[in-house]
């Protein structure tokens, strides 16, 4: 059995973090290959190394004097190493990164470092080899992860060791420099790490067990979601719930490696299994819900519509012109709805309105705003009867008036559109008639 392990920033926060992973480690001999990420906050006030990497970066690039803050964030580091009582030194990279900075080596690259130094440390503390992610993850030119020529390096240099920590967030292009993928990007390096050594499980530790069925800022304490299916969890995903970066998914998909969403400071909890496909049984007809407010609806009617071919096409290609992309897109016999995200809308508003005017010339034109969307999602609501019955008689129940309604003909999820005022009460509504009324 071969594990990989990527820890987040919170869970690598601090020496008391440390040995919470050092102990979880050690308690499956599976686990050979971490990843971590930098350190992050220790408590609600605190800021991110990456953070503190960004600002002292700024700074050295804007000529002004770096060597205070470039201190304070290497105390981060001792802080862990005298916790763990460790005889690591980290000077010559402290000096190394100084020098670098003063030669404006990048935004990546002093990114990287947060990641490049914890796993330093990481290593000495576990007595595993360091494997540099930059040796190993190629990036391109434009900052796109080369995911052949990734693998290929990768699995010539791990699938010999027993073990290694290879840091998270970052790679090289082929000239060498320093490349990070976006914000949270560990995730990825351990999707990557995984695959390459065709892992059979890719645990990914947090500081929350797993998924929820619904936004905790809205259901009070709920459910954990036990198993997901990558489908279910891009369909949720897209809705607003992110716990794990979202291009952690493709590298371990196709190969069917699971990932199991794990809590450090609750190691007991088994978390979120995600998986290809399964046929273990939900706990609940949904597997969970996620929305979002600020969304606007733009209606089109024109009588004929229907037997009007090419209608739908000149239409998204008129959003399509003003760089606005489309969310959903209901629509009847002589009606058609798009829905956009407010922000990205208001600005192209009257440019989008003329344009549709001129493609389809519609009978009417009209526009919504302060729109919320939630997606109720489950492979459990597949061949169900009953499910959409259920969420709307909760929803007129707690006196709330539906939108828009739109299932996928995959059956796994509809969407509901709601009044942004609705939107909390409306999520509350459909977790207890699944959940707390099947409980
Ligand atoms: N340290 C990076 C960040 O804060 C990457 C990561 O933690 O995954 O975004």
């Amino acid at each position: 059995m071969k594990t990989v392990v990527k820890f987040g920033g919170s869970s690598l926060a601090s020496a008391e973090q440390f040995k919470k992973v050092g102990e979880i480690i050690r308690k499956d001999p599976s686990r050979r290959f971490v990843v971590p990420s930098a350190p992050g906050k220790r408590n609600d006030s605190d800021t991110k190394v990456t953070d503190l990497l960004y600002r002292c970066y700024e700074s050295a690039e804007a000529g002004e004097d770096f060597t205070v803050l470039l201190k304070a964030i290497k105390e981060r580091y001792y802080e862990i190493i005298r916790g763990l009582s460790l005889e690591v030194s980290l000077e010559q990279e402290f000096h190394e990164i100084e020098k670098m900075f003063q030669e404006k080596a990048g935004r990546e690259y002093a990114a990287s470092r947060g990641e490049y130094l914890n796993s330093r440390i990481m290593a000495a503390y576990l007595g595993f080899p360091f494997v540099d992610a930059a040796e190993m993850i190629v990036f391109h030119e434009d900052g796109t992860l080369d995911l052949e020529e990734t693998d290929r390096c990768m699995s010539q240099r791990l699938l010999p060791m027993d073990c290694a920590v290879v840091p998270g967030f970052y790679g090289a292009d082929r000239e060498g420099h320093v490349r990070t993928f976006s914000r949270g990007g560990s995730d990825v390096t351990g999707s990557l790490v995984a695959r390459a050594i065709s892992a059979d499980m890719y645990e990914n530790w947090t500081d929350v067990s797993g998924f929820l069925v619904a936004d905790p800022h809205i259901v009070d304490d709920p459910e954990t979601i036990e198993t997901i299916t990558y489908r279910e969890l891009r369909e949720l995903s897209y809705m607003g719930a992110t716990v794990l970066h979202e291009e952690a998914i493709f590298p371990v998909r196709r190969q069917g490696i699971p990932i199991n969403i794990r809590n450090t400071n609750r190691p007991e909890d088994k978390g979120t299994l995600i998986v290809e496909s399964t046929c273990r049984k939900p706990r609940y007809v949904i597997t969970g819900i996620a929305g979002k407010k600020g969304f606007c609806s733009i209606n089109i009617e024109k009588s004929l519509m229907n037997s009007e071919i090419g209608f739908g096409r000149k239409v998204l290609q008129v959003f399509e012109d003003q760089g606005i992309s489309f969310e959903h897109m209901p629509s009847g016999i002589d009606t058609m709805t798009v829905f956009v995200h407010q922000d990205d809308f208001v600005d192209h508003e009257q440019q989008v309105i003329a344009g549709i005017h001129r493609a389809v010339s519609p009978d009417f034109v009209e526009m919504e705003s302060d729109l919320a969307l939630i997606a109720v999602v489950g492979r459990g609501m597949k061949s169900t009867r009953g499910t959409a019955s259920r969420i709307f008689s909760a929803l007129a129940h707690a006196r709330i008036n539906v939108k828009m309604i739109d299932q996928g003909s995959s059956e796994q999820n509809i969407i509901i559109g709601v009044e942004n005022r609705d939107f909390e009460s409306a999520v509350k509504a459909i977790y207890d008639i699944f959940v707390t009324s099947s409980m």
